[in-house]
């Protein structure tokens, strides 16, 4: 390469200018490229779960879950990983109350038959 100041030919990992003693900067410092090489974030989507609760359980929350748990892949392919984590979050939310709720009426489903059968 060569020098930036007297335009003198210095060895490319010399540290300044044989000449001059001008420090040399190079052209092209390398630079750690993070945010172009960035890993990717890997966001539990729940969707599998939510996919669970709605056949097994309680179908409208089951659907609320799938809804948000679908939107995780997209977000994040958007680059919007805390709406990537906000979507998983509501969808973990909606399972839960999901299953509870489908828990809570085979429960009463089961007091209620075991109530209304013959003594
Ligand atoms: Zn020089």
């Amino acid at each position: 390469m060569f020098c930036s100041k007297c335009g003198a030919q210095i060895p490319d990992d010399a540290q300044s200018c044989p000449q001059c003693q001008e420090s040399v900067q190079k052209a092209n410092p390398p630079q750690p490229a993070a945010s172009a090489q960035a890993k990717p974030v890997e966001i539990k989507s729940g969707l599998v779960q939510a996919i669970l609760v709605t056949v097994f359980c309680c179908l409208p929350f089951g659907i609320v879950a799938i809804v948000y748990g679908a939107r995780v892949s997209g977000l994040v392919a958007a680059g919007d990983i805390s709406g990537a984590q906000e979507a998983a979050r509501k969808s973990n939310m909606w399972s839960w109350l999901s299953f509870a709720i489908g828990l809570l009426s085979y429960a009463a489903y089961i007091f209620f038959s075991f109530l209304a059968a013959p003594r």
